[in-house]
């Protein structure tokens, strides 16, 4: 196997924003562990228990100014949810799925 494959993938340094608002961050591998231990493997939306490999990586706030919070900005989502999840807020899209976080008050009944 030839080394030069992973070129520059293993630079912590690697830009985050190379491409605008491009949602695909670039995150290293520890920082995906980090999040993952952060969150309980658990989907931040759902509560879905997920595997390492298997968890997606979404936001809680859509556009962070600063690039140093996105760890902290990162948020175990499973695939279902960040699929849906677009420039929404973590709030946001909790809401608009009905997974209003604490309070259920807000069940609906027609
Ligand atoms: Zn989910």
């Amino acid at each position: 196997m030839s080394s030069e494959y992973f070129t520059g993938a293993n630079n912590p340094r690697l830009s985050i924003r190379d491409s605008g608002r491009d949602e695909h961050r670039t995150l290293n591998p520890l920082d995906r562990q980090k999040i993952y231990a952060r969150d309980k493997g658990k989907c931040q939306v759902c509560g879905k228990d997920l595997e390492l490999f298997e968890i997606q990586i979404g936001h809680k706030k859509a556009w962070p100014s600063d690039e140093k919070t996105i760890v902290q900005n990162s948020v175990v989502l499973c695939y279902k949810h960040y699929r849906v999840q677009g420039n929404l807020s973590l709030l946001e899209l909790k809401e608009k799925l009905g997974f209003s976080g604490e309070k259920e008050k807000k069940k609906k009944k027609r």
